[in-house]
């Protein structure tokens, strides 16, 4: 890992957000369960050791923070249960591959990026609903992690910024955004959930060096949906 976080008393957690009780939920991701395969990749063990996952969430949730689970975090919306965070983080470094830039759609509450940034990668991230992309801008800061992001429908990505090695989208959508697996650069990696609404497949599409894709699906998923247009407030 390559960036370092600032962390202040509150991030280091005691009771139920302390080291010992995140330490294992890292322990239940490494050895897996029958629906939750076990992660191997010991960078993503240790991001997800490193970021303060409670920060990520409303106070009163706090204490359930290093469960396995998907929590809400506001406006509908929920951050996404770490198996499925180091999922599809591992799925970017497999087979050696080591992105540098990396774009995220969907920023929700920042929990995600603040994985790829403590990872070391430069990462933009796109979020449609205004306040909810206010409160993770601020836990970056807090963090001291360093994440370029916009307010912005993430379907049309970040054309002036692409391409990109690696595409996160965390939001699913019937059908694969064209315009996001044309912002992919050749060796690229993007992971995505695809799918209707109680039938979602975490897929995984590569770009190889002549520009074909190949695409592979990697775990049954659910996800909130991929929406249109942005929202102010
Ligand atoms: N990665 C987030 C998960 C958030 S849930 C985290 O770690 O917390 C999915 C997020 O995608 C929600 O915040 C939702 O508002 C956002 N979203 C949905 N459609 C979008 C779109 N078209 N563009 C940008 N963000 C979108």
């Amino acid at each position: 890992m390559t960036a370092r976080m600032r962390l202040q008393p509150e991030a280091v957690g005691l009771g139920m957000t302390s080291q010992r009780v995140r330490d294992r939920l890292i322990e239940r991701l490494r050895a897996g369960s029958p629906q939750t395969p076990g992660i191997a990749d010991e960078r993503v063990l240790n991001a997800i050791r490193t970021v303060p996952r409670h920060l990520f969430v409303d106070e009163a949730l706090a204490t359930r923070a290093y469960e396995d689970t998907a929590l809400p975090i506001g406006h509908g919306q929920t951050i996404s249960q770490p198996w499925v965070v180091a999922k599809m983080t591992e799925a970017l470094f497999a087979d050696g591959r080591q992105p540098a830039k990396v774009l995220e759609i969907g920023t929700g509450s920042g929990y995600q990026g603040a994985i790829l940034a403590a990872l070391g990668l430069e990462v933009y991230t796109v979020e449609r609903i205004g306040e909810l992309l206010r409160v993770a801008r601020k836990r970056f800061r807090t963090l001291g992690l360093n994440v370029r992001s916009k307010h912005d429908d993430g379907r049309i990505g970040w054309p002036e910024a692409a391409p990109f090695d690696a595409i996160i989208v965390t939001a699913a959508a019937p059908t694969l955004v064209d315009a996001l697996s044309a912002q992919l650069a050749p060796g690229g990696t993007l992971v995505a959930p695809v799918g209707a609404s109680g039938a979602q497949s975490l897929l995984r599409l590569r770009k190889q060096a002549d520009g074909a894709i190949e695409a592979d699906t990697l775990a049954p998923v659910v996800f909130v949906p991929l929406l249109s247009g942005i929202v102010d407030r």
